[in-house]
């Protein structure tokens, strides 16, 4: 097994050139990830930006398949998805979100807002699972065809809180029913990822209230956005 992240890799400037705004949101589960993608959307669309909200593993119809496939807790009783096989279905999943939703968006101009990219498949299959980093990394750069994000907000706090977030909601599904030693190699994955990756990657402390954080995030992403109106990109005709 090899924990190591390759240096510089991922934090590499995407080799693909677009004139959108690709940001991921990134943590285990319960972190409020997919609350605080709503609230920036509904921020960016009410300043006048050009906004499109996605999440991973899905984000199109034949990528939502995939997802359910991935997702669903019922197994063939004596199998289950080997960590090989999940790393297939995610990839196979972005290739497709990817060719069909980011690209053809972020190269209109758009901004993106993507539940989950990339760092989940080396947190949750690389760290998580314990295949090996390289291979995933170099795999992963095939099926994207270099996309890397812009911006990540990484979402931290302790599994067990989140854990009980996601356990008061109506599904469970096959990833938060893995052990907490299972997510606790996740999380500190995501903060190994962060470290390698102190430029593209903020971490946000998510055991606040969804107000405080989202505040922060519209701070953070403040002179972004200003640079980018200076540059008259993303926005809708003015109101
Ligand atoms: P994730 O997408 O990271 O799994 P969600 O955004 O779906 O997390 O949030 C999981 C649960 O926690 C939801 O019930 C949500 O309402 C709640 N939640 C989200 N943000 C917060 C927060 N800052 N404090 C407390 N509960 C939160």
């Amino acid at each position: 097994m090899n924990s190591r992240v390759k240096k510089g890799r991922t934090s590499k400037p995407s080799p693909i050139r677009h004139g959108g705004l690709f940001i991921s949101f990134e943590g285990i589960e319960g972190s409020g990830k997919s609350t605080q993608c709503q609230v920036l959307a509904q921020f960016l669309k009410d300043s006048g930006f050009r906004v499109i909200e996605t999440r991973e593993p899905g984000g199109t119809s034949i990528a939502e398949h995939i997802r359910d496939l991935f997702l669903q807790t019922k197994t063939t009783p004596g199998e289950s998805l080997t960590p090989e096989t999940e790393a297939s279905l995610v990839f196979a999943a972005r290739s497709q979100h990817v060719a069909s939703l980011l690209l053809p968006a972020l190269q209109n101009g758009e901004v993106v807002l993507c539940d989950r990219f990339s760092d989940s498949t080396l947190a949750y299959q690389g760290y998580g699972r314990g295949l090996n980093i390289s291979k995933l990394q170099g795999y992963n750069r095939f099926i994207t065809q270099g996309l890397t994000p812009d911006m990540t907000f990484l979402f931290d706090l302790p599994v067990q809180q989140g854990l009980a977030r996601r356990r008061k909601g109506p599904n469970q599904n096959r990833i938060d029913q893995e052990a907490l030693a299972f997510h606790a190699r996740v999380r500190n994955g995501f903060l190994e990822l962060a470290r390698k990756y102190p430029r593209r990657i903020t971490i946000i402390n998510a055991h606040r209230s969804a107000t405080a954080i989202s505040h922060q995030i519209q701070t953070l992403m403040e002179p972004v956005l200003k640079r980018r109106l200076r540059n008259n990109k993303f926005q809708n005709s003015p109101r």
